[in-house]
């Protein structure tokens, strides 16, 4: 590791801190006496997603994001709350550590995720990865989310009534 400010390669470690994701090390350059910070990360391995078909494809962050984000689309979350997001479930597929996982499996994290971030959005990201048969599949996941009363994040606009979804999907009920 050289010194930036010197080049020099002789420094010694002055503090170290644990972080979750690697460790933070502030150095002293043994030659010029400057103080610089290098921090070591631990380099994921990849992994593969298994889809339902059995096909195998490697993860994509920026594959999961799409898909977030899409269903996310016009509503009214704070700036970056997606890419949290995004974060939050990358780093429980590193942190459980296996190199195989079944889209099944990371799409089920979403769904949990959306559920606490924003209804509408999960509900969107679910009509695509549940392929809800009919609305009454659909209507029961609605009924579902109203009666569990999720915590809404401060963002979350109320669900509707009860009265007003029926009114939205009554129509094709027999
Ligand atoms: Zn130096």
């Amino acid at each position: 590791m050289n010194c930036p400010y010197c080049g020099s390669q002789e420094s010694r470690v002055i503090d170290s801190r644990s972080l979750d994701e690697g460790v933070r090390r502030r150095r002293k350059c043994l030659a010029c006496n400057a103080r610089f910070t290098t921090y070591e990360r631990i380099q994921p391995h990849a992994i593969f997603v298994i889809k339902k078909d059995g096909r195998r494809e490697e993860f994509s962050r920026d594959k999961l994001f799409t898909g977030i984000r899409k269903a996310c689309e016009k509503r009214p979350l704070p700036t970056g709350a997606i890419d949290k997001f995004v974060d939050t479930i990358e780093a429980e597929l590193y942190r459980v550590g296996k190199s195989e996982v079944p889209s099944s499996y990371i799409g089920d994290l979403v769904m949990a995720g959306l559920k606490k971030l924003d209804h509408i959005a999960y509900i969107r990201f679910a009509s695509v990865y549940r392929e809800f048969a009919d609305i009454g599949a659909l209507k029961q996941e609605v009924d579902s989310l109203a009666v569990r009363r999720e915590l809404p994040s401060a963002n979350q606009l109320p669900l509707p009534s009860s009265e007003a979804a029926n009114s939205l999907v009554g129509r094709k009920r027999r």
